[in-house]
């Protein structure tokens, strides 16, 4: 199994490498900037090959990217749009430098023009950027609760995003990152129908472009709409949820990246190791013997 969490690149990006050895991760996810910010500082020679041989070394595979939050790819507005469309391009380039497969991004918000102008906006976006790109990155579309004016709620809203991309030719490097809070609050069952939901993502959007799964337990119930992430086992979709989601074939052989809280309840090691508990798995060497906080 390959299981990690988002990892912090605080003081050098390369350092996230060994922050994620550490922790026992055998995949994880970075920002390659500060999230909160339009700008990033040039990534200099030096700190990607330090980060691609510390990466090498260590077996650990593979590294995922987010998108900064605040790109909106469906906007309306020209300046904020075009200031995303910027970001989701530089962000590929960063992936390049940085050899990383695998770039998310959310799916945006219209803002009050309605989902035809903001689907469209975005798959604009999306085309441009791979057109553009030599990067051989994959962007996974990240489903989302379905908060007011957001799009990529549904799985046919994937596919659709999916379908239209480039004048409806499509591109293979655009593929699906499932988030298990976002599908439960979005009204998808993963709690006592994970199988179904399973089946309803492979005869929608094709099991084979879902390449990465964001394993995230939800604050809020089936259907809230609420994104607020909780501790694996800890909020509504619960152990037996995890248990079932884990023992699917089809979810247990991706890279999952948890982006679980950080409390007195449970850090992100124990959540880890919480994963590996609820999927029957043995615990990778520098876990072992350790014990899960909050259990
Ligand atoms: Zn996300
Ligand atoms: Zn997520
Ligand atoms: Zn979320």
């Amino acid at each position: 199994m390959k299981v990690g969490v988002h990892v912090s690149i605080k003081d050098s990006i390369d350092l996230s490498v060994d922050r994620a050895i550490s922790m026992g991760c055998s995949t994880f996810q970075i920002f390659t900037r500060s999230p909160r910010g339009w700008s990033a500082p040039t990534i200099s020679k030096g700190v990607a090959s330090s980060f691609s041989e510390k990466l090498k070394k260590s077996g650990i595979s593979p590294v995922v990217d987010h998108m900064p939050y605040l790109p909106n790819l469906a906007s309306g507005s020209e300046e904020p749009y075009q200031k995303s469309l910027e970001t989701l391009k530089e962000e590929l380039a960063r992936c390049q430098q940085l050899e990383i497969p695998y770039l998310v991004t959310h799916l945006g918000s219209h803002l009050g023009t309605g989902n035809d102008k903001g689907y469209k906006r975005l798959e604009a976006a999306l085309g441009e950027a791979l057109d553009s790109s030599t990067s051989k990155t994959t962007i996974l579309l990240e489903n989302t609760a379905g908060q007011k004016n957001s799009l990529g709620t549904t799985f046919e809203d994937i596919r659709s995003i999916m379908d239209n991309v480039c004048g409806g030719k499509g591109r293979p490097d655009l593929g699906f990152c499932l988030d298990t809070c976002h599908a439960f609050a979005g009204g998808y069952d993963l709690r006592t129908k994970a199988g179904e939901v399973f089946d309803e993502i492979e005869s929608t959007i094709g099991i084979e472009h879902l390449r990465v799964v964001h394993l995230n337990d939800s604050k809020g119930d089936l259907g809230s709409h609420l994104d607020r992430h909780e501790h694996i086992g800890l909020g509504m979709i619960g152990v037996e949820g995890f248990r079932s989601i884990l023992s699917d074939k089809r979810v247990n052989s991706l890279p999952l990246i948890l982006e679980t809280p950080v409390d007195s309840k449970r850090d992100d090691v124990g959540n880890i190791m919480k994963v590996y508990e609820l999927a029957g798995k043995d615990l990778p060497p520098v876990l072992a013997g350790k014990n899960v906080q909050g259990h």
